[in-house]
């Protein structure tokens, strides 16, 4: 018998949440209306960003970077092997190539010196992913780019709350993308953010999330039909509905944030005791992760067991994940594709294999970390 209940993930949706969502469905207007904008805005002074535009979802975003920069057939965007799958979707999307780059093994962010040695005449940008919230080294990323004219494009899904040296992510780039699927940090149901510093690039694809349509519906549209269409564009709007829930969820940030600071702290210093266990660095000075999740490398030896260890600690009532399940190049859509083989992506194999991401959630308190750890320590112990 579980004595928790420790989900992985659980979104947070309060009496503010319900009560806007109420207002909008009695309202008569569910999309193109003042809560998208109130959403933008917020969102925007959240980050610092000088633009934010709400869509669909983390890969519209992605999706809308990549198609704004015209990226496309015989391009090579150089992309991190430990990600989700939507970071490498999105650039297969417009026919560009994916080329794939191991992750570091402290971090598992992508690793730098593999971009330079990635870059051919064909390279046109550079995806990064801050993976679990950690911050990329931007600087060194930014340096490679600048000096050859690439663009760089921030998978930020997982890192509200993530800063190098005082700048939010996302703002290094031409374009971060955010997501605001259930589990992560606060929730539209579905949904999703660009930001940008590039005024160019906010009216682009600000445009191409609604059909490529020239004039803003509501200011600029007095009377219906009055619009003309200058190039393509796709339906990735965001609705009221989700930006309701959107504006209220913004409001839990900062609370979110210290609750999962505190959490992984609790759970880093309970999970050093446990010494079949490693784990990646979270924190160096000037970088800020937003703590999504933390994660527990096993031996290889162990790792054999992982399922097992991970069904034990479900018994005792705690939720664990991967992130991700393989490295991306190594799915079978893109091995068969592209021809990548078992062994080419050490650290982003090591870590999609022998890890099990465990919960540091604002669901959850710092007591919560060492019953956490317990169960791992348990779990470890019976497959043994
Ligand atoms: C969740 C996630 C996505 C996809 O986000 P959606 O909003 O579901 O499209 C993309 N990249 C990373 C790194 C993610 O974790």
């Amino acid at each position: 018998m579980a004595l928790r209940e420790i989900p992985f993930g659980k979104p947070i949706i309060g009496d503010e949440e319900k009560a806007a969502v109420a207002r909008v469905l009695e309202g008569t207007t569910l999309t193109h209306g003042p809560l998208v904008k109130r959403f933008e805005a917020g969102f925007a002074a959240l980050t610092g960003a000088p633009h934010a535009i709400a869509v669909s979802s983390a890969t519209a975003a992605l999706h809308l970077a990549y198609f704004h920069l015209g990226i496309g057939p015989g391009d090579e965007v150089i992309v991190p092997a430990q990600t989700h799958v939507a970071t490498a979707h999105s650039v297969e999307y417009l026919g560009a190539k994916p080329v794939f780059v191991d992750a570091e093994r402290e971090t598992g962010n992508i690793d730098i010196a593999g971009i330079e040695a990635a870059i051919t005449p064909n390279t046109r940008a550079i995806s990064v992913v801050h993976y679990l919230g950690m911050p990329v080294d931007m600087h060194r990323v930014m340096a490679i780019t600048e000096k050859r004219g690439l663009f760089v494009v921030e998978d930020c899904a997982l890192a509200i709350g993530t800063y190098l040296d005082g700048v939010h992510a996302g703002l290094f780039g031409d374009l971060g993308a955010y997501s605001f699927y259930p589990v992560k940090h606060i929730t539209t149901a579905e949904g999703g953010m660009a930001i940008t510093r590039r005024d160019d690039v906010a009216e682009g694809v600000s445009k191409e999330r609604a059909f490529g349509i020239d004039r803003d519906i509501v200011a600029e549209r007095p009377i219906p039909g009055q619009y003309d269409v200058q190039g393509l564009g796709f339906n990735y709007r965001l609705n009221e509905l989700g930006a309701a829930l959107g504006v209220e969820q913004l409001k839990r940030v900062p609370a979110f944030l210290a609750a999962r600071a505190a959490n992984y702290d609790a759970l880093q210093e309970a999970l050093q005791e446990i010494p079949e266990v490693e784990t990646l660095a979270s924190s160096h000075e000037g970088f800020v992760s937003s703590h999504y999740c933390h994660l527990a490398i096993l031996t290889p030896a162990l790792a054999a067991k992982r399922y097992e260890i991970m069904a034990s600690m479900k018994r005792a009532g705690v939720g664990t994940s991967i992130y991700y399940p393989h490295p991306v190049p190594l799915m079978t859509y893109y091995r068969e594709k592209y021809g990548y083989r078992d062994g080419e992506f050490p650290n982003a194999s090591r870590i999609s294999d022998e890890g099990i991401a465990l919960p540091v959630g604002p669901h959850l308190a710092p007591d919560d970390m060492r019953y956490v750890a317990d169960a791992l320590r348990t779990a470890i112990t019976e497959v043994r």
